[in-house]
């Protein structure tokens, strides 16, 4: 076995503790990990008007077992045209210690939280924008500026606000108050961007709305090279792929999230095929999907240092 060629790799490695680094065209782009939380509940959560016997054959089959889930929370850092843009900032100290890691996890990918410029919202679920301030109100990102839908905004800015959450009427309201505490935080460095529309260079939006009512995902090009961040247009690795006309307990509206679905995995399985991260997918969250029957599989990237 020849180990020659390993020299010029040994300087420079680019994985360690919570987080995944690459080269995306001109672009470093790193996939830093939050940390995970569990569904105790998963169908719940997935899948609660599907059949428990297939939603249980599904996981099964994977040796996954139905009775929790195991979910990560993945963020994405984008590095190139001298600034650093990080796509959701995880859920802070809000759902305890398996998560809120975000910070500790881009220190060991040599990046810290005063460094990044530019924090790109998908929605403001608690897993994916409540990294923004601390307990005490400060701010986790002291030098970046935000950006977000309007319509996702101005829905949880509505004073008469109203949601159901799988996890119950609490978490419900934990959620709303949330969101308004932590988007107040930030409406003196916040500017809106709309679907389909260049964010900045490289950067694009696509209207995901179903799961929120303004939430979007992301398209990153660099030199012809794709990357598509679903939010969480995708839920489970194996489940909503499996089945994604399932409608699922945390889409606020499970039917629109069916439509943007399935439009999503339409563009993913396009002849270009272009790299998927996925927030909620396991660590790095990244890969590829492909068709598999009357549904998907995911095939994640094989892992290099
Ligand atoms: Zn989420």
């Amino acid at each position: 076995m020849s180990t020659s060629n390993s020299s010029q790799y040994a300087s420079r490695f680019h994985q360690g503790q919570g987080f995944y680094s690459f080269s995306l065209g001109n672009l470093t782009v790193t996939s830093v990990s939050d940390g995970f939380l569990v569904f105790d509940d998963p169908q719940a959560a997935l899948a609660p008007k599907a059949d428990s016997q297939e939603f249980d054959t599904i996981l099964r089959k994977k040796f996954l077992s139905s009775d929790t889930a195991y979910t990560h929370i993945n963020t994405l850092l984008i590095e190139g045209n001298g600034k650093k843009v990080l796509i959701d900032n995880g859920c802070g100290d809000s759902l305890g210690p398996s998560a809120g890691l975000l910070v500790k996890h881009l220190a060991n990918a040599g990046v810290k939280a005063s460094e990044i410029d530019i924090v790109l919202v998908s929605h403001a679920h608690p897993d994916h924008i409540f990294g923004t301030i601390t307990r005490t109100g400060e701010h986790v990102f002291p030098n970046a500026h935000y950006m977000i839908s309007k319509e996702e905004w101005d829905f949880w800015t509505d004073p008469n606000i109203k949601i159901s959450s799988p996890f119950g009427d609490e978490m419900a309201r934990a959620a709303i108050l949330g969101a308004q505490r932590h988007l107040k935080a930030i409406e003196d460095r916040v500017s809106f961007f709309d679907s389909e529309q260049e964010i900045m260079p490289g950067i694009r939006a696509i209207r995901a709305f179903g799961h929120t009512p303004g939430m979007m995902a992301f398209i990153i090009t660099s030199n012809r090279k794709r990357l598509i961040y679903t939010a969480d247009a995708l839920h489970h690795f194996v489940v909503t792929l499996a089945r994604p006309d399932w409608e699922l307990g945390v889409d606020n509206d499970p039917v629109e999230a069916i439509v943007t679905r399935m439009r999503l995995l339409e563009k993913i399985t396009s002849v270009e095929a272009p790299l998927v991260h996925v927030p909620h997918f396991p660590f790095p969250g990244i890969g590829h999907i492909r068709e598999e029957h009357a549904g998907y599989v995911w095939e994640p990237v094989v892992w290099e240092w």
